[in-house]
Order: structure tokens, then C-alpha cells, then sequence
């Protein structure tokens, strides 16, 4: 089996106990063969979304595979980063954060979110949602400790854990609604859950929870005393008229959720690194301590860019879910009748599809055929399930892109259905 095939399965084996066939592979497949090397890197590979944009790359293929727009960030907030750099804001900020972004933040997750933060006691500014993550499970964890994890699952949490020592307990969302069995959900905390990681609007899944699933985790949170990380990166991009809701503004949760969000998905901006996180005053302080000494801090002109993105109006918002809809529309039509089976996501900007009536052996095959044969690069599903072998009959595809960008994929697309 091909190493990134076996990824997810080394997070089965990594206590040793749960060890699986394709477990013990993956420790062999994965090693870097180097004894200098630390035990937790042999655990876990390159990312298979990134590899998936250099493969694109070597093929000309169109990269619907790691996702990021091909269409720039807002205007306004470009110009803010070029005041930025003209104005000295060339050094350090506070390591938590510049003022202006935590004060800008504040405002918007009180205004959007309904969320109330303490510019500074509950804001940390990362390099990105992704140091944000890190850093979250950094502060929480003990090894051994376990945390829930919806799956399929975005692939970072998987190193996410790996790093923090968390040992991870997998919730399904079943294909093709992505629903949750409650009595699963339920078994999945013990006396040692630490920690549940969600993230909705969902990648790869495009999931947005309900609110009676938020209510059932916040229950679940409070009787077992565990935080939740929310990553909510996606939380502009929902469709049909949903409202995103954050699990913080549930009952208690505000004292026991770190809110993890960011400028790449809503900003378009994912070349930037800006990130935050939300949380409660001691959570808040060991992120920070974390955070301090993992990047110091995030780029400082481009925290005051986002401070002034962030004051954008609200119909800047309405234009972007406005358009990632017509985007969803179209692609997932195209998908349908190129031969793949797939459901509207309800948010986010990524499909997973079955692949069922092509005769492929798995998703790895699959994905090299799209990219070779049709020039279109997308991320095999087996890189977001804890063991791969559940994700061999998907492909998650992403509709970050432009219109025409898009007609095209669908236009190669339809090579599949044609036998070509
Ligand atoms: N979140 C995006 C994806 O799932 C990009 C991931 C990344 O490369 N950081 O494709």
C-alpha cells in the first residue's frame, strides 16, 4: 500500500493497542529512514491535499484538489495591507495580536456570531486557523488523552492529534446526508475525553450542523466536562438561506469552546496566514503561551489589512455565499452528469462524490486517472477517514474557483461518461 494510502491508519496504530494489518504497513510505509528522526514525525506523512496541488501542477491539470480561490482577495483590504506596509507596521506586533485586529474581531463575533470576547483576555491571532488548531490541542492535551473527531475529517486533525498525543475517537457522518447516530456520538465520550473537534460548515463534507446536533454535543460537552475546538473557517459560505451557528453561543459552551476561525476562506486570502482564536481566559493564556513560542506572531501588516476587511458591510457577505451558491449549483451539475454521484453541500466550498460506476480499483486510482487522462486534480477520500479503506469509493472535489475555471473542469469532466 502507498504510504499517503495508509496515512489515517497510523492514527489507528499510534497507541500500539488498536494496531490493524494496514496499521502496522502504515508505520513502515511512512518511515523516513532516519533514526534522528522523532517517533511522532514517523506517524504521519506529507499532506495529501498539498501533494495533490504539486501533482497538479506536473499534469497541467486544473487543481480542484487543496482549497484556495483562483480570484483575489477583496480590494479594500489589499490596499489596507499596502497602507500597512508604508505606515512601519514592519515589526513584531503583540504576540497575541495587534490591537486594532482583537478589538475588530470582538466586534464581529459579537455582531455575527453572537459570541462576547474580551480583546485582552479571549483573542489569540495565529498564523492561520491551522496554528490556531495546533496550538488549541497543544494547550488541552495530555498524551493519552482522547478526542472526538467527526469523520470524514479535514486532514489536519488527523497530525493534529498525532503531535498533541490525543488518542482519537471517530464519529461517522454517513454518506450520502452525512447524518450522525446519536447513540454513537454518545459512546463516543468517556471519563477520558478531553477534547471534541468540530468544524462546520464541513470540509470535506460540506456539512453544516443543525442545531439540534449542537445542542446534543453541548449536553454531551457538560456532562463530561471535555471543551470543544471549533474550526468555523467556513462560516460565511452556507447555502439555501441556512444560518451558521456557533457551538459558543449553546447554553455554557462560551466556557468551555475555542472558536477557530480566519481570514483564507472568507477574505480569500489563504496565502496570508491570519488566523484567531476565541476562547475563555485560561484557555485564552495557554493558547497564547503556546502560540508565543511556536510563531511569535502572525504577519503584522496583514493583521491591520484584516482589521479592515473585517469592518467590510454586510453585503459583502451576502455577495460572497450569493456566489459560492451559483457556483455549487453549476459544479455539482456538471459532476452529475459527467457520471459521479454527489448531494448539494449545504455549506462550504467542497463535494464529496462516489465514484461507484467507474470501474476503479480505489480513490488513488481514481484521482491519478482524472488527473492524467481528464486534467483535473481533486483529493482522494481516503485521506480523510481514520481507516483509509472507508474513503476508497470517494473524491472530494473543491468549487473554489472561478466561473470559467469551473466550466472547463466540467468540460473535461464529461470525458468520463464518454469513456475517455
Ligand atoms: N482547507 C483547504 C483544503 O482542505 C486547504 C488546506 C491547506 O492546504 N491548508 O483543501
Amino acid at each position: 500500500m502507498m504510504a499517503r494510502q495508509v496515512f489515517a491508519a497510523s492514527l489507528l496504530a499510534q497507541d500500539g493497542e488498536s494496531m490493524t494489518e494496514t496499521g502496522s504497513a502504515a508505520r513502515d510505509d511512512l518511515a523516513i529512514r532516519d533514526p534522528r528522526v522523532s517517533d511522532r514525525v514517523q506517524k504521519f506523512p506529507e499532506s495529501v491535499i498539498r501533494e495533490m496541488t504539486r501533482i497538479a501542477a506536473l499534469h497541467d491539470a486544473i487543481n480542484l484538489a487543496q482549497g484556495f480561490p483562483d480570484f483575489d482577495p477583496p480590494r479594500e483590504m489589499i490596499e489596507a495591507a499596502k497602507r500597512a506596509l508604508d505606515a512601519g507596521y514592519n515589526q513584531y506586533s503583540i504576540t497575541w495580536g495587534a490591537r486594532e485586529l482583537r478589538d475588530a474581531i470582538a466586534r464581529r463575533a459579537k455582531a455575527f456570531n453572537g459570541i462576547d470576547a474580551d480583546p485582552e483576555a479571549n483573542l489569540v491571532v495565529t498564523c492561520g486557523a491551522t496554528e490556531a488548531m495546533m496550538a488549541a490541542m497543544l494547550s488541552l492535551i495530555n498524551p493519552g488523552d482522547e478526542a472526538v473527531i467527526f469523520e470524514p475529517f479535514y486532514e489536519n486533525y488527523g497530525p493534529d492529534a498525532i503531535v498533541s498525543g490525543a488518542r482519537p475517537q471517530y464519529v461517522r457522518m454517513a454518506w450520502p446526508d452525512w447524518s450522525i447516530d446519536e447513540e454513537v456520538l454518545k459512546a463516543a465520550f468517556t471519563d477520558r475525553t478531553k477534547a471534541v473537534i468540530l468544524n462546520t460548515p464541513n470540509n470535506p463534507t460540506g456539512k453544516v450542523f443543525g442545531r439540534d446536533e449542537l445542542r446534543l454535543l453541548a449536553d454531551l460537552c457538560a456532562d463530561h466536562d471535555v471543551v470543544a475546538v471549533t474550526d468555523e473557517i467556513y462560516e460565511h459560505i452556507v447555502f439555501d438561506g441556512a444560518k451558521h451557528v456557533s457551538l459558543a453561543t449553546m447554553g455554557d459552551m462560551a466556557d468551555r469552546t475555542i472558536t477557530i476561525n480566519g481570514l483564507s476562506k472568507t477574505y480569500s486570502a489563504t496565502g496570508w496566514r491570519v488566523g484567531w482564536a476565541i476562547a475563555p481566559t485560561t484557555l485564552a493564556s495557554a493558547m497564547r503561551r503556546t502560540h508565543d513560542f511556536l510563531t511569535v506572531g502572525a504577519p503584522h501588516p496583514l493583521q491591520m489589512a484584516a482589521a479592515a476587511a473585517l469592518e467590510l458591510p454586510e453585503s459583502y457577505y451576502r455577495e460572497l455565499a450569493r456566489t459560492y451558491q451559483a457556483k455549487r449549483d453549476a459544479f455539482v451539475h456538471s459532476l452529475q452528469e459527467a457520471g459521479l454521484d454527489c448531494r448539494l453541500p449545504g455549506g462550504a466550498y467542497y463535494v464529496m462524490t462516489d465514484f461507484g460506476r467507474f470501474p476503479f480499483d480505489d480513490d488513488w486510482s481514481f484521482a491519478m486517472h482524472l488527473i492524467e487522462r481528464c486534467g483535473v486534480a481533486v483529493v482522494p477520500g481516503s485521506s480523510f477517514y481514520g481507516d483509509p479503506r472507508d474513503g476508497r469509493k470517494y473524491v472530494r472535489f473543491m468549487f473554489s474557483k472561478k466561473d470559467a475555471t469551473l466550466a472547463e473542469a466540467g468540460h473535461r469532466l464529461r470525458g468520463l461518461r464518454d469513456g475517455r
